[in-house]
Formats: C-alpha cells, sequence, structure tokens
C-alpha cells in the first residue's frame, strides 16, 4: 500500500471532463499537496436489476469513454463496487484520503448517500468540496431569491434567473503531474466492466445514441453548427414521430453529465448571437430553461415524485390496473400511434418530448386512469435520458396534477399523430404487423373491413389486440372524474385555510 495520501474525485452524475470544476479541484489539490489523485466511480453491482439494459449500456459507454478521457491527462477512472456508504469509508482509510471533491445533485436519494458520506468523511478528516455544475443555474440560490418558495410557472423561475450572469464553461484537460500517479499494483480491479459482464449483448437493439462525453460534445457540435436550424427552433413545430429525431437529443449527455449544461447554454448564447432567434419556452434555450425550471421545482418541493405528501400535487384518485399498465408498456394499447411511440421508448431508450405528451396523457387523464407515478417508473427503467425532476415534473404536467391544469385539453390517439405523418410512416416502422395497412386505418385499423385486415396480413384481436378502452367516450367520462377531483381538491384547500 502506497504511504503517500489521496485526493479523491467521485464522479456521479458529471461523466465527464469539460466543465467539471470538481474535478479540476481535486487536480489541484492533489498537485499542490503531492498527493495521488484517484478519480473514482462508484458501480452498484445489482445495476442491471435496477436500470433498463439501453440506459445501463448508455451508462457503461459514458464510463468507458470517461476513462478513456482521464488516461489522455495522465489520469484513470477508478470503479469501486458496492454501496457507497459501506465503501468509501474503507477507502478513506485504505487511500489516506485527505480530499474529496464531487457535485451538487438534488436527487434525495443521492443526497441522502452523500450525506451519510459526508458525515463519516467528517469524523475521518476528509475535507469536501461541492460544485454546483450539473444544472446551468445554483437552484438553491434561485429558490433563496424567490424567499424560499417553489416558482410554480416558468415564467415566475425566468424572472428570477434574467439577470443571473452564467459564468463561462471551463476546459479542464490539463495532464495531471507524473507525481500524482498512483501505481496500485492491483490497477486492474479498478478497471471498467465491460457490458457482457451485465448482459449478452447479441440481445440488444442496436446503438442509436452512445454514451460518452466524446459523443455529446460531437452531437452538441453537430447542431451548433447549423445555425438557422438553432435560431428558427420552436418546440412545438417539431416533429413527435419523424423517422429521424426532430430535435437534438442532447438529453441522455445532459443526464449523465456528459455534457455540461452551461457550455450548451454558451454554445446557443454563440449561436444566437447577431442572429433574429426564436425565444423561450419555445426556443432551443428555451427547453435548457425547462430543464433548470424543473430542477430548481424538485429541489424545493418535498416529495416530488409522489403524489402522496407532495404540497404541489394535485390528489387524484388513480387506480391501478396491472393489465392497463402492462399493455400500455408493452406497446400492445390496440392504439397504433400509443404502441409505435412505447415501442420506439423500449428498443431505442428515446422518444419525442410530444409522443412523451401523447402517451402520459394516454396513461393518466386521457383514457386509462392510471396514475402518473407508475408511468414514471416505466419511463425511468426505459429512457436514456431519465432523469430524477424531469421525469417526476413532467409526469405531473402531462396528467396535470401540478403546473398545468387544462385538464379538458386531452390528445387524441388518432388525431394527434396525423398531424405530423398522414401516411402512418412511424407507425409502419414500430408496429411492423400493421406495416400493410392502407393509409385510411392506419391509425385506426380496428375500423378496417375483414377483408382489408386479410389482405394486410393482421386481424385485429389475433394479430393486433382490439382497443384497450373507446377513446371517445372514456376521455370523457374521465374529463368528469378530474374535474371532481379538482373540485375535492379545491375544498380541502380551503378547509385547510380555514381551520389554520
Ligand atoms: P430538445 O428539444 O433538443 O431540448 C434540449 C434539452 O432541453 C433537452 O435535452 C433537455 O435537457 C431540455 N428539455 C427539453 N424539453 C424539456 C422539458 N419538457 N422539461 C425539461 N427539460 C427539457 N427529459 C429528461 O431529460 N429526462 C426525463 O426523465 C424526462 N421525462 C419526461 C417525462 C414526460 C412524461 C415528459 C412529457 C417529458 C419528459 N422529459 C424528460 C422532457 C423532454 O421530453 C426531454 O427532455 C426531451 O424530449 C429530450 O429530447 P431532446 O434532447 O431532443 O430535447
Amino acid at each position: 500500500m502506497s504511504k503517500v495520501p489521496s485526493v479523491i474525485h467521485w464522479f456521479r452524475l458529471d461523466l465527464r471532463i469539460h466543465d467539471n470544476l470538481a474535478l479540476r479541484n481535486a487536480i489541484n489539490e492533489a498537485e499542490n499537496r503531492k498527493h495521488l489523485l484517484r478519480p473514482i466511480y462508484v458501480l452498484d453491482p445489482n445495476i442491471k436489476s435496477k436500470i433498463g439494459v439501453n440506459r445501463l449500456r448508455f451508462l457503461i459507454q459514458s464510463l468507458q469513454d470517461l476513462d478513456t478521457n482521464l488516461r489522455k491527462l495522465n489520469s484513470r477512472l477508478y470503479i469501486l463496487k458496492g454501496n457507497p456508504v459501506e465503501l468509501l469509508p474503507k477507502f478513506f482509510d485504505q487511500w489516506q484520503v485527505k480530499f474529496l471533491t464531487t457535485q451538487v445533485d438534488i436527487d434525495p436519494e443521492i443526497v441522502d448517500q452523500e450525506e451519510a458520506v459526508e458525515k463519516i468523511a467528517e469524523e475521518k478528516d476528509v475535507f469536501i468540496i461541492k460544485r454546483v455544475q450539473h444544472t446551468v443555474y445554483d437552484v438553491y440560490s434561485v429558490l433563496k431569491k424567490n424567499n424560499g418558495a417553489v416558482p410554480l410557472t416558468y415564467q415566475k423561475f425566468m424572472s428570477l434567473v434574467n439577470d443571473i450572469q452564467v459564468k463561462e464553461a471551463k476546459d479542464i484537460s490539463k495532464v495531471v503531474s507524473d507525481y500524482c500517479k498512483p501505481t496500485d499494483e492491483d490497477l486492474d480491479a479498478y478497471d471498467v466492466p465491460k457490458l457482457e459482464e451485465f448482459v449478452d449483448e447479441s440481445t440488444l437493439t442496436p446503438c442509436k445514441y452512445p454514451g460518452g462525453e466524446t459523443e455529446a460534445i460531437k452531437r452538441l457540435n453537430n447542431y451548433m453548427a447549423k445555425k438557422q436550424w438553432v435560431c428558427k427552433f420552436e418546440k412545438p413545430n417539431t416533429s413527435p414521430n419523424s423517422i429521424e429525431p426532430s430535435t437534438t437529443v442532447l438529453s441522455p449527455y445532459l443526464s449523465h453529465g456528459c455534457l455540461s449544461p452551461k457550455l450548451f447554454y454558451h454554445k446557443l448564447k454563440e449561436a444566437e448571437s447577431g442572429m433574429k432567434h426564436s425565444d423561450p419556452p419555445v426556443s432551443l434555450m428555451g427547453q435548457l430553461m425547462w430543464r433548470e425550471f424543473y430542477y430548481t421545482a424538485g429541489a424545493g418541493t418535498k416529495n416530488f415524485d409522489k403524489m402522496v405528501g407532495n404540497p404541489i400535487c394535485m390528489q387524484i384518485p388513480w387506480v391501478k390496473k396491472e393489465e392497463y399498465i402492462k399493455a400500455w408498456a408493452e406497446g400492445k394499447t390496440g392504439y397504433p400511434f400509443v404502441d409505435a411511440i412505447m415501442r420506439q421508448l423500449k428498443q431505442e431508450g428515446w422518444i419525442h418530448h410530444l409522443a412523451r405528451h401523447m402517451v402520459a396523457c394516454f396513461l393518466t387523464r386521457g383514457d386509462l386512469w392510471v396514475s402518473w407515478e407508475e408511468g414514471a417508473k416505466i419511463f425511468e427503467d426505459y429512457l436514456l435520458d431519465y432523469d430524477w425532476s424531469l421525469n417526476a415534473g413532467n409526469w405531473m404536467w402531462l396528467s396535470a396534477s401540478a403546473f398545468f391544469y387544462k385538464y379538458f385539453r386531452v390528445y387524441s390517439p388518432v388525431a394527434f399523430g396525423k398531424k405530423t405523418d398522414k401516411e402512418g410512416l412511424y407507425i409502419r416502422k414500430y408496429v411492423p404487423e400493421l406495416k400493410k395497412y392502407p393509409t385510411a386505418f392506419i391509425y385506426e385499423p380496428w375500423k378496417a373491413p375483414k377483408s382489408i385486415q386479410n389482405t394486410a396480413g393482421c386481424i385485429i384481436g389475433e394479430g393486433y389486440p382490439h382497443r384497450i378502452v373507446d377513446h371517445e367516450k372514456i376521455h370523457k367520462e374521465n374529463m368528469q372524474k378530474m374535474s371532481s377531483a379538482y373540485r375535492m381538491n379545491k375544498e380541502k384547500k380551503a378547509m385547510k385555510r380555514s381551520i389554520s
């Protein structure tokens, strides 16, 4: 065992080198103190049972890329396998850790772990530095600016951040001095595992969005080079069912921290500079600000990812219908547009924002009357870009449980998709059993006469399911239920006010 003490940088979410101030602090500290630098990532050995395979692949690829990039800086990544709260104290002793840097996060599970580690670190005299780098703004400062209250509208949020200067995104590609490089004999034990250690790769769908910082920067630069596209971007005019994505798909890179949101912010400013451009909330900058909005709301709200005990969430008597949840998750509702979206999600790990609108509304207030928490759990499994606050916040929005209250605006699983894809090419790709259906019936195959079903080679009720519910009828009934739930919430609030 080396006698030289260590400095640790703990990669949690920000799997990158650029604009990683906490890593920079660790390098500087190690060099100044002449300590060894050990950049670590703590991997849960049971991760396979906790996240979907596509997200697992994205994570492993991101870790491999991070390791490669660290090696270019004369360092490397150390993968520690276990629970951070049990594991880190052992390494604090074994590696004589004196200094630890990491990032600020708001996901309560991560925050709890961090607090437990911080407590032990304090007992062991390990000095900790945490940096805000997963968001553009320090969300806790934004909350403070609003006297601790959560801004419940985007406009309010924007008024709070309008005058905040966003510091430059730092490149820290600084080569680490030789004397900071550990020379342990068992270095191989800390290598990034291969994906095959977790899953049989031959069972996976082709990888459309490879993980990692290198890919993130490439993707960002490709989009930012299209200045006209950036400046004209208006989210409502992008298509939920184009075969190739109509938005950037930078979300998995932002959620894994492969891409710095501050770098994205400054690149957008640069692209917009001197040009006529769209504005928030619909512009690309506006999209990035939605992310900040939900982070701020998530950081300031108790039980943000739950209905019960969540002060901003409408209490709605959803019903848990397992067969509905299963049919929805597997893309077997009998509504081809909904099914195509859910199958794209399962296969590729990413779907367009408006496609998320469609299926989230369908599962909750629109058709199936299932809790948004159930949908959020399935998204957590399948989404490459799963993000605690964005997922919960958007699910509350779509189920009209918080932020958005026009519950009478329901997406039609038939008409909505037709607006941008009359021919149903998207459905034909992801629901191949319907690919020979005539355009007239592609969104409503149950209306096709038996002879056409026969010619198209798929009988409804045999090769493709019957509709799970009758949208025309059920969405009106559900609107009535929403109306009573809203009334009850209002009455309860009024009662609480009169008591206090
Ligand atoms: P672009 O349109 O290119 O936008 C650029 C970036 O802005 C995105 O990468 C994302 O970081 C941010 N952004 C865009 N739209 C939103 C939004 N509505 N809310 C917050 N940030 C936004 N996004 C996640 O990253 N993780 C999630 O777990 C997640 N769950 C969602 C669940 C539901 C029910 C819904 C309706 C939306 C959810 N979103 C989530 C938000 C949004 O759909 C995705 O961020 C977006 O579609 C990602 O694609 P993109 O990178 O091409 O977006």
